[in-house]
């Protein structure tokens, strides 16, 4: 059988991956690289998988393997088969993944399994909190990749500090505000859209949580709590992951006078975002679009693997206590962010580093 060449793979499976992959499969296809675009079909909900392609305007996978929804470990063993099949069947001597998702663990699994060369894009974020798959992901993957994509100072400080060789590490930036910063004109202009869409006509929340930490009852009724001593003056608009409303639908729970949405497309969703009072969340990427919109995040986590967010001034860590959360909400409507955001490499340029170092 004759194979098909190409000069790179690109493996991806959720929301985060396909916005993270996007400038670089465009990147590379505008240099003529051929690639591989393999979509592991972690992600198969059209609103977080489908449209999204749609939205970024990032052409289909060459390939979808169709991942059946099933827990974490069915899912490891089954993309680790397909992939390690589809890479067989062609010709391909370097693979990119992204992230921290079980899809980049298995497709970083399966190319040094079959020898060909490893890059992580964002790599070397560490929330040294390893009951997170997403923490044991980006350590394993990290540990064996051959370039190191990182977006910040700090993440190339993890990576020192694990011992990986200073010539392995690429500091390139951060790659989502290269899909930030290209579609900002678009997301700025969708604001009142969604804006009207939605009846907003007070100030408004925007809240997104789907980490499995986060899905009790105990933590949902802490965090919904907190936000009812603030549904006079603003609006709460949610667009529940599905993992949320699953869970909200399974255990029977009410939360009156919420505004719960389905997810959005990313160009409305981040519209949405950049007209909000204040944003809560346990997302990651979401810590990072809020600091580069310059818009108040609070992250309902314990710890954060983007501290940049941080100490630029727009995101504050402050877990899921119900009077530290409405504490927090005061203080941070009470307070004025400062106006510039100049991270180092968030400049859109991200594809380009990694092509320049690739090629
Ligand atoms: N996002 C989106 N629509 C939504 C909610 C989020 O397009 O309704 C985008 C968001 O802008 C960010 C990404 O999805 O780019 C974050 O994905 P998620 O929170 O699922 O994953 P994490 O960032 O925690 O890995």
């Amino acid at each position: 059988m004759v194979k098909n060449s190409y000069d790179v793979a690109l493996v991806v499976g959720t929301r985060p991956n396909f916005i993270k992959a996007a400038p670089l499969v465009k990147y590379f296809e505008s240099n003529n690289l051929k690639v591989l675009f393999i979509h592991t079909g972690q992600h198969w909900d059209k609103n977080l998988s489908g449209n999204i392609f749609t939205d970024l305007e990032l052409r289909e996978p060459d390939i979808n393997l169709e991942t059946p929804l099933d827990g974490m470990n069915h899912q490891l063993s089954y993309m680790i088969k397909s992939l390690d099949t589809t890479l067989s069947k062609n010709s391909v001597p370097r693979v990119g993944v992204f992230g921290d998702v079980t899809s980049t663990l298995a497709a970083a699994l399966v190319a040094k399994n079959r020898d060909l060369e490893l890059f992580h894009v964002e790599s070397g974020l560490r929330s040294r909190n390893m009951d997170m798959p997403e923490e044991r992901n980006r350590l394993a993957v990290d540990t064996i990749s051959d370039y190191l994509f990182t977006p910040s100072d700090d993440a190339v400080q993890n990576l020192l500090d694990e011992n990986i060789q200073h010539e392995k590490i690429f500091n390139v930036g951060n790659i989502m505000i290269d899909t930030l910063k290209v579609n900002l004109d678009k997301i700025l202009s969708s604001r009142t859209d969604v804006i009207d869409t939605f009846n907003i006509n007070q100030p408004y929340f925007v809240m997104t949580l789907h980490r499995p930490s986060n899905l009790t009852n105990e933590v949902l009724s802490g965090i919904f709590t907190a936000l009812d001593s603030f549904k006079k003056e603003y609006q709460i608009l949610i667009p529940a992951h599905p993992r949320l409303s699953q869970f909200i639908e399974k255990n029977n729970l009410q939360f009156e006078n919420f505004i719960f949405i389905d997810p959005l497309p990313y160009v409305q969703f981040l519209g949405l975002v950049s007209g909000a009072e204040l944003v809560l969340t346990d997302s990651g990427g979401l810590q990072e679009e809020t600091t580069y919109l310059n818009i108040k995040c609070l992250t309902l986590r314990e710890e954060t693997e983007r501290p940049i967010t941080v100490t630029e001034g727009t995101n504050k860590v402050i877990g899921v206590a119900t009077d530290v959360i409405i504490n927090e909400i005061k203080s941070s409507l009470g307070s004025k962010l400062s106006n510039e955001i100049n991270i180092k490499n968030w400049d859109g340029l991200t594809s380009s580093r990694i092509y320049e170092a690739l090629y």
